[in-house]
């Protein structure tokens, strides 16, 4: 579904991206697992067109889409959610997810004004759309709160919904997981599992949680220092001794 060329990006002479080379395949759950500061971020802000890579070439269903926007690619159904989540924290929650969905007619004056009942229908539409996302959150409780009020892994929950505004196709997750309390996490593990098994989303997983990421994903790969280390299932990955170094030594730098 997506194969990354031989990508590389620098922020400035630091190299934070080199040489990478994968694919993802489709109908998969990916995992992607590395120490801190490894290139995991940044190869999402990459395959999702926010940062430009100095070279290498992203083929995502066939086509070159190296050279196109966020909004270009979003549009394709390739879409990521954070790792500090965006909600809209003034907004309420079903707002927040009314707020996705691309080129909403009733954005423009002019179309309020030609034809007011399209714009309406659209917009129920949505509402509609955002009721069944709540529902399937089991967050129907908390529809009409503040979404900066909800717990984090509320908020985790909502990046996901946010992506089932959309018409995803390739979702990129950004260690959902992190600061997610128990009950919740399973909850989410198990919404991921059934977008995925489905409604044929594709995903990819940016998760420290192994545990999390042995339940869910087939493939696997890990980065280190900006590059692909090994790719595998998770025994292999697990086992191999260049993976079980990359994470030491972020031990050992932390106690420093
Ligand atoms: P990960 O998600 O694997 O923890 P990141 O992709 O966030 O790692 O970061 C990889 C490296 O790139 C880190 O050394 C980080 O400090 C650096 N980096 C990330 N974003 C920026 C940025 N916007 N400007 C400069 N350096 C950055
Ligand atoms: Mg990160």
């Amino acid at each position: 579904m997506l194969e990354c060329n031989d990508i590389t990006m620098h922020f400035g002479v630091f190299c934070a991206v080199r040489g990478c080379t994968f694919s993802i395949t489709r109908g998969e759950i990916t995992g992607l697992i590395g120490p801190n500061g490894a290139g995991k971020t940044t190869m999402f802000n990459l395959i999702a067109g926010a940062f430009k890579c100095t070279s290498g070439q992203f083929i995502y269903e066939g086509e070159d889409v190296t050279r196109l926007s966020t909004d270009q690619r979003f549009h394709k159904g390739l879409v990521r959610t954070f790792q500090i989540p965006h909600e809209f924290q003034h907004l309420t929650v079903v707002e927040n997810l009314m707020m996705v969905p691309p080129r909403q007619l009733g954005e423009g004056l002019l179309n309020n004004w030609i034809s007011p009942r399209r714009v309406a229908r659209q917009e129920a539409e949505t509402y509609r759309r955002a009721w069944e996302t709540l529902k399937f959150l089991e967050l129907t409780h908390v529809a009409y709160e503040r979404a900066g009020r909800l717990s984090g892994g509320q908020k985790k929950l909502l990046e996901l919904g946010r992506t089932m505004m959309t018409d995803a196709k390739l979702v990129l997750l950004d260690e959902p997981a992190a600061g997610v309390n128990r009950t919740l996490l399973r909850k989410l593990e198990e919404k991921i599992q059934f977008l995925n098994k489905d409604r044929g989303y594709t995903f990819v997983l940016i998760e420290h949680d192994m545990e999390m990421i042995q339940k869910l994903c087939g493939p696997i790969f890990c980065m280190a220092e900006g590059a692909v280390l090994i790719q595998g299932d998770f025994n292999t990955v697990r086992s191999d001794p260049r993976v079980l170094e990359a994470y030491l030594g972020e031990t050992v730098g932390d106690a420093i």
